[in-house]
């Protein structure tokens, strides 16, 4: 049996708080334990957000916290041809659609439609796509093109569901509620979700997905935030016959008033936290590690 391949794949657009070592740590000592590998990624599809002095500060974050990875460390940013060519595929089977509109253009349908009696929200909470760009004529799609308007490549969710056929994947941890061992995938409840953005040429699902199946990623252990997620990332799995790792998604670390840690919200920064004093035997108390 070849080793398990476990990673962590922070994006560097914050400094790493506890949620962030928690994670780590058990990608980490998940994979010594099983006699597997670990690998760091970094996920800096957004340049709008992402900093080189972020990148700096999760190495050194993770070094204090005692981790090790393979290098090099694969850099989203880098391998755009690879998420370019799942587009083709994705292309070539009719399963991608352009579509123009701006954020403003969706809120304003999403609003007219909610006025009209509600409009479905998917998992995280977000309107589902209310536009109409599958539908545009043929010609009208080319003029746009032509005329080099900026569009964002969306996923034909129906088709690829019908492609795909009925979908599971394996859970060792839990969802939300507690669902857990072999999960039906629902990624319809996501709509036509968008896999090329309009800045760059890919979107969390896709890289996250290519690279994983190029890593050869055996093992996804992450937050429960991304177990629903996990639909879609199936779907394309099946659709670019790529293989399917097991997950397991941990409970997420809470501030003092039970709500999820975040980037922008004041958690508590790894950073902080060491220069506070608090050594790693304490931290890992913290977050509940022996
Ligand atoms: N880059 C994602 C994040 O920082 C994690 C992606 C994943 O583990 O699938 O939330």
């Amino acid at each position: 049996m070849p080793p398990p391949v476990f990673r962590f794949a922070p994006s560097p657009n914050g400094f790493l708080h506890l949620g962030h070592a928690f994670s780590a740590l058990m990608n980490f000592e998940s994979a010594r334990r099983g006699q597997g590998r670990f690998l760091l990624r970094i996920e800096d599809i957004d340049a709008a957000r992402c900093r080189p002095e972020f990148e700096a500060a999760i190495y050194q974050d993770l070094a204090w916290l005692g981790l090790s990875w393979e290098t090099p460390v694969r850099r989203q940013s880098e391998h755009l041809a690879d998420y370019r060519a799942a587009l083709d595929r994705l292309a070539a089977l009719g399963l991608l659609y352009p579509s123009f509109e701006s954020r403003a253009e969706i809120a304003a349908l999403v609003n007219a439609r909610e006025m009209d009696g509600g409009w479905p929200r998917d998992p995280d909470g977000a309107p589902l796509y209310p536009g109409t760009a599958k539908s545009l004529a043929a010609t009208e799609r080319e003029r746009r093109l032509r005329s080099g308007a900026p569009f964002a490549l969306r996923l034909d969710m129906e088709a690829a569901r019908r492609l795909a056929g009925d979908l599971t994947w394996i859970e060792r941890g839990s969802g939300p509620d507690g669902e857990t061992g072999e999960i039906l995938a629902r990624p319809e409840a996501w709509g036509d979700v968008i896999l090329a953005r309009k800045d760059i040429p890919t979107s969390y699902h896709l890289s996250v997905v290519i690279d994983d199946a190029l890593q050869g990623v055996t093992e996804v252990t992450r937050g429960q935030d991304l177990f629903r997620s996990t639909a879609v990332h199936r779907l394309l799995q099946e659709i670019l016959d790529l293989p399917q790792p097991v997950y397991r998604h941990h409970d997420l670390i809470r501030d003092a008033e039970g709500k999820k840690l975040s980037k922008s919200s004041r958690a508590i920064g790894l950073r902080e936290l060491r220069s506070g004093g608090m050594t790693t035997a304490e931290l890992r108390s913290l977050v509940g590690l022996p």
